[in-house]
Order: C-alpha cells, then sequence, then structure tokens
C-alpha cells in the first residue's frame, strides 16, 4: 500500500490544541501514525513530503452546502435555476471548486434537483470526479405556495401526515442521505416571513419518524423560536439560522447540546450586507430583506451559543451570485470577527466538529483517521484569513490522494 510522509510539519489536529512540530504518515487512505517533536516515523519505501514548517490541519468541513446552486468564484449565473442538463453539470463543477478550497467534506443543505446530489455522490466515491464526502440531500423543500422554495420540482409532496411520510419515503428510496424542510420562512421571502411556520407539527414528526425509521437525517431551515423547537422535539440533526431563538429556545439547545449541530449560514447574510449592491442588492433593499436587524442578532445570539458549547458550524449558503462557492472559507472570518470565536474554537468547529455533523471519521489529524488533511502556507490558528486564499493551500489531500 503506498505511503505518504509528512515531515517537517507544524501540525493542527482538530482538538483545539495549539499547533505542535510533528511528522504524520499515511498509508492508503487514513492516517497511520502522527508523531510529537523529534521522534521520527519510520518511512521505509514512503514518498516524503517536506512541509518546511507548514501547517498540516484535518481538511474543512462546510456544514450547509448547496453544490447545486449554481454561481462559483469567477463563474457568476444571476438565477438560480438552469437548464436540467447544464445544472447537472454546473453541481458537478461545484463539487470541484468546494474541494478545492479546502473542504473536504459537505453536508448537504438542500439540492434543485431531486437526483442530482444522489447521482454526483457515486461519482465522487467511485474516484470519477472530484469532489467533498458528501451528505446528499433531497430537494430544498416547504409546502405548496410557501413562499421562498425555490420554483423547479418544488411541491413534492402534498400536505398532511401521509403525504409527508410518503414523501420522506420516496426519497429513501431513492437514495438521499438528508431530508431538508423549511420550517420557518424567511424575511428574505417576504417581510415578517421568518416567524411563520410552513408546517404542522404533526406533519413535521411524520416526516421525521418516517426519516428515523429509514435511517435518513433531517435539516431544518429555522428562524422563528418555534421552528428551533419543532426541530428540536422531533430530533434533526442540524438546523440552520435560528436568529430569533430566544432564552427558552438556547436553554434548550444547550440542553440537548451533545445531539445537535447548528448553523447560521452567516456568509449569506453578510453578502447581502456589503457585497452585493451590483446584483441590485442595495442597502434598502439588504434592510427590507431583513439582513441588518438579522446580523445584528446573530451577532448577540451566536456568542451566546459558544459560552454555553452548543455546536455551531461555519457553513454559510454559498451558490449565490454575491456570494459564490469556493468563498466558503469566509464563513470561518466571519465567526472571529462577528461571534467572537477565536481562531482555534472556529478551527475546531470546521473540522472536527464538521467531522462529528457528517458522521465520519474526519475532521482530526489522528492514527486510524481518514487521510483528509490540508498543508497551509502559514499558521491558520493565527489567522483563519489565510484559508480563503487558494495558494495558501499548498497540498490538498482527499482520502489519502492529493487532489493538487
Ligand atoms: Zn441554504
Amino acid at each position: 500500500m503506498q505511503s505518504i510522509l509528512f515531515m517537517n510539519a507544524m501540525i493542527f489536529d482538530g482538538t483545539g490544541r495549539e499547533p505542535f512540530a510533528g511528522e504524520i504518515l499515511v498509508t492508503g487512505n487514513r492516517i497511520a501514525v502522527v508523531s510529537e517533536g523529534k521522534e521520527r516515523i519510520p518511512h521505509e519505501g514512503a514518498t516524503i513530503i517536506n512541509c518546511n514548517g507548514a501547517t498540516l490541519m484535518p481538511g474543512l468541513v462546510e456544514s450547509h452546502a448547496h453544490l447545486s446552486w449554481p454561481s462559483s468564484v469567477g463563474r457568476i449565473f444571476e438565477g438560480l435555476m438552469l437548464p436540467p442538463e447544464e445544472h447537472l453539470l454546473v453541481t458537478a463543477h461545484n463539487a470541484r471548486v468546494t474541494l478545492e478550497a479546502g473542504f473536504t467534506s459537505a453536508y448537504s443543505a438542500g439540492s434543485l434537483g431531486t437526483r442530482f446530489e444522489i447521482a454526483l455522490k457515486k461519482e465522487i466515491e467511485g474516484g470519477y470526479l472530484p469532489g467533498p464526502r458528501l451528505i446528499s440531500s433531497s430537494l430544498e423543500q416547504g409546502p405548496k405556495d410557501v413562499l421562498g422554495v425555490p420554483p423547479a420540482e418544488s411541491n413534492k409532496h402534498g400536505r398532511g401526515v401521509e403525504a409527508m411520510r410518503a414523501y420522506v419515503a420516496e426519497m429513501a428510496e431513492l437514495g438521499v442521505d438528508s431530508i431538508k424542510l423549511l420550517l420557518s420562512g424567511d424575511d428574505a421571502f417576504a417581510s415578517g416571513a421568518s416567524q411563520n411556520l410552513t408546517y404542522t407539527e404533526e406533519e413535521v414528526a411524520a416526516a421525521a419518524s418516517e426519516a428515523h425509521v429509514r435511517g435518513l437525517w433531517l435539516s431544518g431551515h429555522a428562524q422563528s423560536a418555534e421552528s428551533v423547537k419543532i426541530g428540536l422535539r422531533h430530533g434533526f440533526r442540524i438546523l440552520y439560522h435560528c436568529s430569533h431563538a430566544d432564552e427558552e429556545t438556547l436553554d434548550l439547545l444547550e440542553a440537548k447540546k451533545d445531539g445537535i449541530f447548528i448553523a447560521p449560514a452567516v456568509g449569506l447574510r453578510y453578502s447581502r450586507l456589503y457585497e452585493a449592491e451590483s446584483f441590485g442588492i442595495t442597502r434598502e433593499v439588504a434592510e427590507k430583506m431583513g439582513v441588518y436587524a438579522e446580523v445584528e442578532r446573530m451577532q448577540k445570539l451566536y456568542p451566546e451559543m459558544r459560552k454555553r458549547g452548543v455546536r455551531v458550524l461555519p457553513g454559510g449558503d454559498y451558490g449565490f451570485p454575491y456570494n459564490p462557492v469556493g468563498r466558503n472559507a469566509r464563513d470561518l472570518e466571519l465567526f472571529v470577527k462577528l461571534f467572537g470565536y477565536t481562531p482555534i474554537e472556529t478551527l475546531v468547529a470546521a473540522t472536527k466538529q464538521g467531522g462529528e455533523l457528517m458522521g465520519l471519521e474526519v475532521g482530526l489529524i489522528q492514527a486510524g483517521w481518514l487521510a483528509d488533511v490540508l498543508l497551509v502556507d502559514g499558521d491558520p490558528t493565527k489567522d483563519v484569513q489565510i484559508l480563503q486564499h487558494r495558494e495558501r493551500l499548498l497540498k490538498i489531500m482527499k482520502n489519502g490522494l492529493f487532489i493538487s
């Protein structure tokens, strides 16, 4: 089996420890040995990579991926929908862009094609197309006539308990890993919509119990406090945004912190505030969409979740024209800048905790773990912004193979 030795590295292992000098030996697709200090790893026959003091760290995890949202860095599409053939190809392109940005894993927060991610995941896992490890999702889905549901292929299910069960069963048959439901509206869809529940609790309960029986995970767009509580009551794996969470919701999150992941998806909000003017989102429009107020609330809320030990993960709705796929690492900067996370805490969220979200042995530099590794020019534990620069990612390894 092929072995690769990284020597002269500073290792950030994902646990939250400061980087330490050491070596790692990768054998096949696993990290075989991690050494520290002056200890040398026997490496007969191994290919040697001299890291020259660069930082070795786990690959990043994107917790709110939309590979089928078409825009990526250097390739902007105005809308979200394309003809299906183009759309699938663009989705595959975005998988490569995500991986090349250092994200070796991605949890999908919804697709725009029913089978896009199922097909794509097969190609990636077969080694035929480059892309991150993927938790594939069903469509970004809400009930009929709820504003904000993308137009094509929407309304895949009717209302009521039986319809929800049947929908989840159908998705399970197709082979998705995760069901995405819009549990609340969003102020960006219509003013005040963030406070609307889109499903009845009975409908959510039916979908959730069907998903649990079939071994599927659930992710939820949840803005209002009540929608977060519903997601918590019905065993959702990850809840997004949560920007109206109140004190009681925070208490519930804290009580369930070992069973839930939260992702604010702040990247999209930030870009709508400061970078979307040329796409028609002026200050006035952003205000109408409630973005200012939302970011302000998030700046109070997320430091509080951090204090309470809730697992809050980077992942920012990349794929919109003003927030393209490939800029995903910018979310880490926003955790530091807006939420008071230290760079190390942010990196732990994007690696170790991201690995926990994926349910895979990724996110740590640890013997036995899958070899998803970045070699970074500089020290991201001092400045997470360097991860946004492609040229600073000297090597990207996924599953023991270099992608660059
Ligand atoms: Zn999203």
